[in-house]
Order: C-alpha cells, then structure tokens, then sequence
C-alpha cells in the first residue's frame, strides 16, 4: 500500500485462532457458501469466510449473509462457477447465485472505497474522504482496509482456523466495537462509518469503543455529505432490522440524530412534555416486535412515524402564521418532506403514503361516510398511526374505540373475509405495494415538491 494513496497507516499483525480455540463450525456456514469456498481452493486460490458473517458466528447469530474473501481475481472467479456475475464497475465483485441466495466474492483489496460498493478507482479528497478504490490487494491490506476490527476477521476453509490482522477476535469477545486505524480519519474517508457504528453496536449489543465513540458528536456534521440515497438504505437497515429502538437511541447519544433527521431532532428537544419521544419510541418498537415476529415493515410507515414530531412542529408554525389548517397540513407535509429528502433519498412511492397517513389523521375525528373512510387503501397505516398517536395524548381515545368499533361491524357485516382491501393489516398493505410497484401512476398531491 503507498504511502500517498492510503490514509489508514495500521501494521497488520497476524493472530491465528484455531479450530479447537473458537466456536465458528461448518455446520452454521450456508451449504453454498462453503461450496464457494471450497471451489476456490480447489482451484488453488486463497479462500476465506469473512465480515460479518464470521463475527456473527462468534457471538452465536445467524449471519444474514455470507461474504467470501479470496486472491482470485473477479474474471477468475467467474471461470469456476457457471453461475457468477460480476458487478460494479471499476472494482468488480462476483455474485455466484444459488437461486435466492448470493455469495458475493470479493478479490482482496487494498484500500477502503467511499461506499464499498467497489465502484471505482481510489482517490482520496482534500478532506480525507476516499472516493474511488480499484487497488487489488493482499490479505493483510483486504484487512486493514475495513472499518472495524470485528468485521475483518477471516475463516480459512483449509484449516477452520480464524485468521485476526486487526485484533478483532478479542474485540468480538468483549463485544466492542472498535474503528481499524484512526477513528477520525476513517470517519473522514466515509462518515457512513458512524452510521454503522451506531447500527452494528445496537444489532449485536456491543459497546462502541470510546476512541471509536468520541469523534462522533464532532464529526456528525460530516454525514451531511454522504450521497441521500445511501443514507436511505442505511436507514432502513437501522430502523427495519429489529433494533430501531436501540438504534435511535444510539444516533440521539452520539449526536447523530441532529444531522440524519434535523427537524425531528428539533422538535424532539422543543416537546418539553417528551410525549413526541414517547410517541416515537413506542412506534420502533412495535416496528421491532413485528421484525421479530417475522412480519412485513413498512419504509412509509416508518418515516411516518420519523418525521411525525417534525410534521407537528411545522403544522403548528404555519397554525401560527394564520395559514388555514387544511392549507397548513399539506404545507407542513410537504415542507418537511421536501427538507428531509435532501438529506436522505426517500423515494416517491414511500413518502407519497407517508404523507397520505399524515394527512388522513384529521379525518378520524369526523364519523361520517364511515364505509368509504374504510375503504381508503391508507386506512389501515392511518388507522394504526392513530393509535400510536395515544403514547403522546390520550385525546384520541374516544376516535380510537369508535372506528375500532366499526372495523369489527365491518367485518361482521363481510363476514371476515370478504374485503381483501379491508382485512390486510396496514404495513403489509404497503409493504405488498412497495413490493410490486403499481403500473398505474397515482395522482400528485403536489406536483414534484417532494423530489
Ligand atoms: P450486516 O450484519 O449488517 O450485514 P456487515 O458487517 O456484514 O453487517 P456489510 O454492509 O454487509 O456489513 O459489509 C460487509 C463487510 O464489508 C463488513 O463486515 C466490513 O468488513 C466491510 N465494510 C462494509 N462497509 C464498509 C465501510 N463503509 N468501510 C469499510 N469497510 C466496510
Ligand atoms: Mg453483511
């Protein structure tokens, strides 16, 4: 690695753990995964189990994915499984598809990229920020190069032992999560990184390690930065794995929550009562109890519930201001969409219904034209925010038993199962539409002021 293109000056120093010294067996290793593995070596490249997958294993999780780290290059690897592919454009990776699982197969690489999506060649900006990366390189540089130091272990598949250039295997054991190399200059390179601190250290309940911690307040501003689409996705993986609750909070401790959701953040510390808090960490963890019981989530929902104090806080601004309520509500819905998605990349087809399950709350005080309201296709979202609503005043009480109520004369009337529409529960309704985008474009509310 040359001294002008890396900006993480670590001296790998190389552990071996073991078979007999560490708890990672075949038996929890995918079938395809070790086929991939053994492939490889059988063809005499290097071939390691690596990131996640063996830190989970460690700890006794199920890894959700299986990534292999090997010397062969992208074009080699794709010469010995008939069902390969390679993406990303500079820095290729090869997927070796099994049906519904991918293993990814990732050439060691010397230096981090931006993005790890390995699109590109390495260049590094003024302020230390890694743009690109197309260096291959060795084991030891694959290591350094990650971000922290329990997700650059490497399981060999010729000896089962756990190879350890960053001092991780310890750090797994004391459930730490520590930044390979200096935490402020790799948070520079991609402030992503604090992100997936937060994230992974909420997932696997490890401590984040002071060093690690201590930048992050300073440096959150840095997130800003980061291209809204990726801090889109890292949000749904912090707030729709199961451990939003634990999430959040971890983004609010390190100063974090500031910059990903500003206006939240800010209507949060003017709710001086904490009812709004209260609101939101009871909707994460309905969110978590439905991730553990293997139910659909929803991203409108979801950001529903984010954006939700921040909806207020404007709602009551433009009140103020004299602007007419139902005039202020879809200005208020609007603003703080148009806001937050520049920030993060929250797609039409997510804050259209986020919107809608905003905008429809108003309608649960009015007990009119009962039948149509609960044929609305937001009903259920809308229905189920309402009662969320609850955590932060108990005013909706009364609006809650009436159209519950009513759902259950409807479904008395429809016998239970009649209305498809009616019996869906509300976040799989969505989730169903976000999985099968509609042909048919739905109507704007507010011609392209959310894009
Ligand atoms: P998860 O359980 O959420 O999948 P993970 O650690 O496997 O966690 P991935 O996003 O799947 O996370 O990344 C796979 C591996 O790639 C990581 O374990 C880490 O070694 C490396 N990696 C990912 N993102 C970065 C990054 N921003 N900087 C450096 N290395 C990264
Ligand atoms: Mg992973």
């Amino acid at each position: 690695m040359s001294d002008t293109q890396s900006t993480n000056a670590v001296a790998p120093i190389l552990q071996v753990i073991l078979r007999d010294a560490h708890p990672v067996s075949r038996r929890d290793i995918s079938q395809n995964a070790l086929r991939v593995l053994y492939r490889l070596r059988e063809a005499g490249f290097q071939s390691y189990l690596v990131g996640g997958a063996v830190r989970d294993l460690l700890i006794g999780v199920i890894p959700k994915d299986f990534d292999v780290a090997t010397d062969a290059t992208p074009e080699q690897v794709k010469s010995l499984f008939r069902n390969c592919r390679l993406i990303g454009r500079r820095f290729r990776l090869a997927h070796v598809v099994f049906g519904r699982e991918i293993i990814e197969v990732a050439t060691f690489r010397a230096a981090s990229s931006n993005d790890d999506d390995g699109n590109g060649d390495r260049k590094v900006h003024d302020d230390g920020r890694v743009l690109r990366d197309n260096i291959y390189g060795t084991i030891e540089e694959d290591a350094v190069r990650r971000d922290f130091t329990a997700n650059a272990l490497y399981y060999a598949i010729d000896d089962f032992s756990i190879r350890d250039y960053v001092g991780g295997y310890e750090d797994v054991l004391a459930r730490r999560m520590r930044l390979i190399g200096d935490p402020e200059t790799r948070y520079r390179e991609d402030p992503v990184r604090m992100l997936r601190a937060v994230r992974l250290a909420a997932k696997l309940d490890f401590e984040i390690e002071s060093a690690t911690a201590s930048p992050l307040p300073k440096l959150a501003s840095l997130l800003s930065e980061a291209a809204p689409a990726r801090l889109f996705e890292e949000c749904l993986k912090l707030f729709l794995s199961g451990h939003a609750v634990a999430s959040f909070e971890g983004l609010e401790r390190h100063g974090l929550l500031a910059v990903l959701l500003p206006e939240t953040a800010e209507a949060l510390k003017a709710n001086r009562s904490g009812a709004l808090r209260r609101m939101v960490i009871a909707g994460l963890a309905n969110t978590d109890a439905r991730v553990a019981r293997d139910e659909p989530v929803s991203p409108a929902f979801l950001f529903a519930l984010l954006l939700w104090p921040a909806y207020c806080r404007a709602l009551m601004a433009l009140q103020g201001q004299g602007v007419h309520v139902t005039e202020a509500q879809r200005r208020a819905a609007d603003r703080v969409t148009l806001h937050q998605t520049h920030i993060i990349a929250l797609p039409r087809r997510f804050s259209v219904p986020m919107q809608e399950i905003w905008l429809l709350q108003p309608r649960f005080s009015q007990r009119k034209r009962v039948g149509r309201f609960m044929a609305h296709p937001r009903f259920r979202a809308a229905f189920d925010f309402l009662q969320l609503r609850q955590h932060a005043s108990d005013e909706h009480a009364a609006d809650i038993v009436y159209w519950r109520d009513e759902q259950l004369v409807h479904v008395a009337v429809n016998g239970g199962d009649g209305d498809a529409e009616f019996d869906s529960t509300s976040p799989d309704d969505i989730a169903a539409e976000e999985a099968a985008p509609r042909k048919r474009r739905r109507r704007r509310r507010s011609p392209a002021k959310t894009e």
